[in-house]
């Protein structure tokens, strides 16, 4: 093993990704590789890639491009959805680029000379070395076997996959150990943990937020027909676990929703969600939004403008549709001209826009609790962004009082204490 070897990451997309990239991280660090910024020359470059739209894929293949040219003796290696889902494209990119499918991450670091024992060492002591310092992400669930017809993920991570609660408590322990504030569950499919037949998502959150220590707990994406009744309740209860949802819609359309194999109808996602803000008022809402689904109509595209607007999300998510290659909604007829895609995704954006700001302006003059984070910004529970008066280290939580909304949408406040 040579000590003094160099690696540079770069992930895309989720959460999930990150959390695989910072296991990899953690597992080269023990093995005497040292972690250098992208761009910076490096014995080994390592790209943990995603595959949801046609536009990740090729944001990846520039990417390795890039580095190829620029460092003509640095092992590429490239991993992830795309990976998994098109390893021959990778490939014919160059004869240089070793590509790692999903199921072959856990032999990235062998294959870069890391002993065995080095990565049983860092599976057992958790993801330990994070980019963050105040937010952390914990991985407590992979895959998804759904058929949502413009999905990939199914096909690249079919299998439901859930950790040992006992792994996920010790993990955290060891994060909270180590400083993070904020411990952000994450998962494919979040909604579906089960462990055993006692350990459900609300029942592992409980767990967590009952761990000592000043921290919080946030989820990341859970599908509406999967949010327990007990998860609200413990939401509603224990101000440890962030009032905050993030409920992927995708359609307001019901016709809409069917063609994309997703299995509520807008009313029952409405229902869902006027239910949860009347047992938690003022909880912040955010939402996943795909625009310019084959077959959608400007009518019902204003069908989903129309429940975003009328439930008071606090966020938005917008994706303009793209086709993903061995997909069922790939043969789907009546594609949207790409004009029509952007002019819808643009108009959810400025709604996106006037959500935000709708709802942030609803903190003003209150005291509020915020967690600082890099570039002098600090996030609510409720995930406001703040910009307080006395800039805190990166971690330190503060009372606040916001006094005007920015129109860079931060809300500005004075520190008071
Ligand atoms: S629920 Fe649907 S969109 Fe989400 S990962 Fe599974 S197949 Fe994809």
């Amino acid at each position: 093993m040579n000590p003094s070897r160099t690696v540079a990451f770069h992930t895309f997309g989720c959460k999930v990704n990150q959390y695989e990239t910072e296991e990899l991280r953690a597992q080269l660090r023990l093995g005497g590789f040292r972690v250098v910024p992208l761009g910076t020359t490096a014995d080994v470059n390592v790209i943990n890639s995603c595959s949801v739209t046609a536009g990740a894929d090729s944001s990846c293949r520039q990417l390795v491009r890039k580095l190829l040219r620029e460092q003509p003796a640095s092992r590429v290696v490239v991993t992830g959805c795309y990976a998994q889902r098109a390893p021959e494209e990778l490939r014919e990119v160059s004869g240089r680029v070793e590509v790692f499918g999903n199921r072959e991450k856990p032999f990235i670091a062998i294959a870069l000379g890391v002993p065995t024992a080095c990565v049983q060492e860092a599976a057992k002591s958790g993801v330990v070395a994070l980019a963050e310092r105040t937010r952390v992400y914990l991985k407590v669930q992979d895959g998804c076997d759904a058929h949502c017809t413009y999905c990939i993920i199914p096909s690249v991570r079919p299998e439901r996959v859930c950790r040992d609660p006992e792994a996920v408590l010790r993990e955290a322990e060891q994060f909270l150990t180590r400083g993070f504030k904020e411990i952000v569950l994450t998962g494919v499919r979040l909604g579906c943990y089960q462990y055993g037949p006692a350990w459900d998502l609300a029942r592992l959150c409980k767990a967590l937020v009952e761990l000592p220590g000043d921290f919080r707990v946030r989820l990341s994406s859970v599908e509406v027909t999967e949010i327990s009744d007990a998860l609200v309740a413990l939401m509603q209860e224990n101000p440890k676990l962030c009032p905050h949802f993030h409920i992927p819609m995708q359609s307001g359309d019901n016709d809409v929703l069917k063609r994309m194999g997703r299995w509520y109808t807008a009313d029952q996602y409405r229902a869902r969600v006027r239910d949860i803000k009347s047992q938690i008022p003022e909880i912040a809402l955010s939402a996943d939004v795909i625009v310019g689904f084959p077959g959608e109509s400007d009518k019902q595209f204003e069908n989903s403008a129309r429940l975003l607007e009328e439930e008071g999300f606090s966020r938005l998510h917008v994706f303009r549709y793209s086709v993903r290659p061995g997909t069922p909604a790939e043969r789907l007829r009546a594609h949207v001209d790409p004009r029509i895609k952007s002019a819808r995704a643009r108009n959810l954006v400025k709604l996106d826009g006037t959500l935000r700001a709708r709802y942030a302006v609803g903190f003003l003059n209150r005291r509020l609790r915020v967690l600082q984070e890099a570039g002098g910004i600090g996030y609510t529970e409720r995930y406001v962004r703040v910009r307080a008066s006395q800039a805190l280290p990166e971690g330190a939580f503060q009372q606040v009082r916001p006094t005007r909304l920015a129109a860079d949408g931060v809300l500005v406040a004075e520190s008071i204490g």
